[in-house]
């Protein structure tokens, strides 16, 4: 099943790509952390001839390890896992690290970077992550820092030079690596804000340009367009909608965004409603499950259909599969509200969401957009492949039409049509492409049609 990832999360589609990044720094920081922290005292216990003692710093060396390994996966799971390793390798040096004489503990310091780095990367919905764990790594920290667990301490002590040098060296570190950690944390939210204060004044500068892939059908009709949205910063600069729709969605500028889409989706669909090649041609807009929270969507949806005086029957408004997971009886009743307004929907990205069949046929949607991941594989697996055409079958059963995203390449057309899948959009037919260069694909693409 493809995008496993998404669905068990239960993320939106957009809050995946950010979080990934976060997980990944902070499991490079803290796998570099181990590894260097491990190799030094491993080494320094050999150069006293403590072998038995070097033994312990090993184990900070495989977490460490493992921490860079799993830092490419950079999923919440990889991070729980490293967060327990480090957690337990700290515990076993801290509890050799018993004060004595006039040397301190130190090793414990540790737990205060790991408590910090569990709080501001785990999401604050994962309340075991980012409360209950920075919660035990406090109370375990407290814990040291009392003596309460130094009768767990080994009669063996590493030597006393070491163990002085070790306590200002640790203490150095743990302090470092927790600046480090709220520094991080700072540049990440100055660089949100400063996205987030640029992308409200986007709107109102005109910057949202709506770029437009079409949809065809196997006989090379086009049957409209789908609206793409992309941010033309001043610099010239244009960004596509991964870099900046999770942001807009944190923020609810989403709700701004997506109606000037729809406003310009609309604009196209009046110069279109005048000319015969292009007055039946429909603009499908995506639609955000945040905009679906405002209780004031319906109306503001209605409203810019309504102003432009365009046939709401040709706007067909996207949501994906995801979005319906939660709060679905008021998701339906806005789709079912704006159904009887006159616009269509269609379920975007399926194959990624979990959408029972009982669900699916409650759902006022006239069209399956079956997501990319499933056309690729269902060129290379058996199993892909059957379970596409059941779904072709289901939308079919239900009265619906499946759009195959994605398309490709000509091989993937074909095992389509085979499956009985009539609907594509792809780079294979044409990739998304500004107002202007539409028109003229159009027409060339009318022109050829005509001919052929
Ligand atoms: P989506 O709705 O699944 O849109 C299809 C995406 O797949 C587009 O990426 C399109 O450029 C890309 N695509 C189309 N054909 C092919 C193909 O043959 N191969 C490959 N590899 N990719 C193909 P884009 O434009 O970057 O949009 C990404 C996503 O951003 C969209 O995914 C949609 O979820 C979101 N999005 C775009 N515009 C809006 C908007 O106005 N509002 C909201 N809320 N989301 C939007
Ligand atoms: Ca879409
Ligand atoms: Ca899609």
């Amino acid at each position: 099943m493809p995008n496993r990832a998404r669905k068990w999360q239960g993320l939106p589609k957009f809050q995946e790509a950010p979080r990934r990044k976060k997980i990944g720094t902070i499991l490079k920081l803290a796998g570099v952390s181990c590894v260097f922290l491990g190799l030094a005292w491993t080494l320094c216990y050999l150069y006293f001839d403590r072998a038995e003692l070097a033994v312990g710093f090993t184990g900070l060396m495989v977490v460490g390890v493992l921490a860079i390994t799993r830092s490419r996966h950079a999923d919440g799971m990889s991070l729980l896992i490293v967060a327990h390793g480090v957690f337990l390798s700290v515990v076993g040096v801290a509890v050799i690290d018993a004060p004595i004489a006039w040397v301190p503990r130190s090793a414990h310091m540790f737990l205060l970077p790991l408590a910090a780095g569990a709080a501001l990367t785990f999401d604050a919905r994962e309340r075991y992550g980012s409360l209950v764990f920075p919660l035990i790594c406090l109370a375990t920290f407290a814990a040291f820092a009392v003596g309460a667990l130094d009768f767990l301490a080994p009669g063996t002590s590493p030597p006393i030079e070491v163990r002085a040098w070790g306590a200002r060296s640790n203490t150095f570190l743990a302090m470092a690596l927790l600046v480090v950690i709220f520094a991080i944390y700072r540049i990440d939210i100055g660089n949100r804000v400063r996205l987030e204060r640029e992308l409200g004044r986007a709107v109102r500068n005109g910057e949202i340009e709506v770029h437009y892939q079409p949809q065809v059908r196997g006989n090379g009709v086009v049957t409209g367009v789908e609206a793409l949205v992309r941010w033309r910063r001043a610099s010239g600069e244009l960004l596509p909608p991964g870099a900046f729709i999770a942001q807009a969605e944190e923020s609810g500028l989403i709700r701004d965004v997506g109606l000037e889409v729809l406003r310009q989706a609309c604009v196209l669909l009046a110069q279109w409603a005048d000319q015969p090649a292009t007055h039946g041609l429909r603009v499908a807009v995506n639609i955000s499950p945040i905009q679906l929270l405002d209780p004031g969507f319906v109306a503001a949806v209605s409203a810019v259909i309504g102003d432009a005086g365009v046939n709401p029957a040709l706007i067909e408004l996207e949501l994906t599969e995801s979005a319906l997971s939660a709060e679905t009886a008021e998701t339906i009743e806005k789709m079912e509200a704006l159904e009887r307004f006159g616009v269509t929907w269609a379920l975007d990205d399926f194959g990624t969401g979990f959408s029972g069949l009982s669900t699916l046929r409650t759902l006022p949607v006239r069209k399956l957009k079956i997501d990319r991941d499933f056309v690729v594989e269902a060129t290379t697996q058996e199993r892909a492949q059957r379970l596409l055409g059941k779904i072709v079958e289901i939308s079919q059963v239900m009265g619906m039409s499946a759009l195959a995203e994605g398309v490709e390449t000509s091989a993937q057309r074909d095992l389509l049509v085979g499956l009985g899948c009539d609907h594509f959009q792809g780079y294979l037919f044409a990739r998304p492409m500004p107002k202007a260069d539409l028109a003229n694909w159009l027409q060339r693409h009318c022109l050829l049609a005509a001919a052929g």
